[in-house]
């Protein structure tokens, strides 16, 4: 199996907060220093896939790993934290792209006029990136839907590349806006329009929801008044568990296509819900070790969700991706029970759902883990929850001049508000549907085929 490369590319305040807890998330499980080099403890195991995400430089003797990674932000603030964060020299300078002025927590900025302005010289970049790479796989990004900058040229940039790398995946991990977490009253806006832009043009989107991450640190890890950092930690440990199996060896979707094949029963629905195990206080997480059984528990409690959703979807298709010393054996027992158990969990007319996944290299900070990714029906919940609130401001058009001021039309905002209406009556549909309905349906129009034949 050829190793595959990734590109990143993270855009906005969120975008880079995201990615820079994904990237010390990285380097520690991969046993590089904090500028890139990998040290005399550096295992073999951790060195194996360092070019999925990673280009490796020689310069005088050492070899140095650089994220294949982009920093995008509509203003210079962050980007400036990110280079004096204790991170900052892991970048290539050439891959930090900044403009003046900002969103103005506004899509219409990011993805039609301050942003419009950056794009190419962002495709530039990543043209060049991908040029040096050996197999591009695909590209991540990372972003925020409420402000601007994520929202907006997040979507712009994807837009641009799925024109001109069609055949690559695109998987994003998209933040959704939590009135709990920002007071900021357009977010339903940007996130309803981003939205609608995922829908056509993502192929996996990781839906990392500030409700349920803000409510898990308060709740379950026990932080009185969570701060980004926290809720970012969250978000590195689900994506570094998504992205296991690219980075260690391991049976399962060692590739994003192969992940999507698995995942993806109908190209609109693929907005995936994730979570991690075991949840607890990094300080008790040390002393622990939790077994098999414990994290299946954990992973399909909705509860644990990364995304505020209640319990009564149903999956149609999920994996659970397990780290540390266990037995394969015991995995497959364990899911086969559980599946048995809450049978009206899952759809019946996708056999085999659940898929598992194993890596012997532990987590960062627990003897043993687990990731969950589902593609749930619940997720629809969350696409009800923004457009609740963009349908009230919208039917007094209230804010619009904001928008209609970079240029947009009114009928975008009616657009995307139907797309998204018809993708949460897909999912419904999917939810309510049994094994028998279609096959029914069709078995009843070859007979009616039949006897006008006769
Ligand atoms: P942009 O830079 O214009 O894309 O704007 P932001 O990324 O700041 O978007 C604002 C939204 O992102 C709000 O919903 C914020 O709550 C959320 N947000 C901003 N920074 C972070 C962060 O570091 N982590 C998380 N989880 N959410 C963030």
């Amino acid at each position: 199996i050829r190793d595959a490369d990734e590109q990143i590319c993270r855009a906005g305040q969120a975008g880079n907060q995201v990615s820079r807890s994904f990237w010390e998330t990285l380097l520690i499980e991969h046993g590089l220093t904090d500028d890139g080099y990998v040290t005399p403890d550096t295992s073999d195991i951790q060195k194996e896939h360092l070019n999925v995400y990673f280009n490796e430089i020689s310069y005088d003797g050492k070899t140095r790993y650089v994220p294949r990674s982009i920093n995008v932000d509509l203003e210079p603030n962050t980007m400036e934290v990110l280079k004096h964060s204790k991170i900052g020299d892991l970048f290539s300078p050439n891959s930090f792209v900044n403009g003046q002025s900002g969103a103005g927590n506004n899509f219409g900025k990011g993805y039609y006029t301050e942003g419009a302005e950056l794009v190419d010289q962002i495709l530039d970049i990543t043209r060049r990136e991908a040029e040096n790479t050996d197999c591009l796989q695909g590209f991540q990004l990372n972003h925020s839907l409420g402000g601007g900058t994520g929202s907006g040229l997040g979507t712009l940039l994807m837009s641009k590349l799925r024109e001109e790398f069609p055949d690559r995946m695109m998987a994003t991990f998209s933040v959704i806006p939590s009135p709990k977490v920002s007071d900021t009253v357009v977010e339903p806006y940007n996130a309803v329009l981003a939205m609608n832009q995922l829908v056509e043009n993502s192929d996996l989107t990781f839906m990392l929801d500030n409700e349920a991450l803000y409510r898990i640190c308060q709740n379950t890890l026990k932080k009185d008044s969570p701060n980004y950092d926290s809720l970012n930690s969250l978000i590195a440990r689900a994506m570094a568990g998504v992205s296991t199996s690219l980075r260690f060896p391991s049976q399962l979707n060692s590739d994003l296509r192969k992940l999507a094949v698995n995942m993806i029963p109908f190209p609109r629905l693929h907005f995936l819900c994730t979570a991690v195990a075991p949840l607890s206080s990094v300080r008790n997480r040390s002393y622990q070790s939790t077994n098999v059984q414990e994290l299946t528990a954990s992973l399909f409690d909705a509860n644990n969700l990364l995304a505020q959703v209640g319990a009564g979807g149903r999956y149609m298709t999920a994996a659970a991706l397990y780290q540390g010393p266990m037995g394969m054996r015991d995995i497959e027992d364990t899911i086969m029970a559980f599946q048995a158990k809450h049978a009206d969990q899952f759809v019946e007319w996708i056999p085999h759902n659940v898929l598992t996944s194993h890596c012997s290299v532990s987590p960062i900070d627990s003897k043993t883990g687990g990731t969950f990714i589902a593609n749930t029906t619940s997720v629809q919940e969350l696409f009800t929850r923004n457009h609740a609130m963009f349908s009230a401001m919208l039917k007094r058009r209230a804010y619009l001049h904001w928008y209609t001021g970079e240029g947009m039309d009114e009928m975008e905002f009616t657009e995307a508000e139907s797309n998204l209406q018809d993708l949460i009556a897909e999912y419904q549909q999917y939810e309510n549907a049994g094994a028998e309905d279609e096959y029914e349906e069709e078995y009843y129009e070859e007979e009616e085929v039949k006897e006008e034949e006769f």
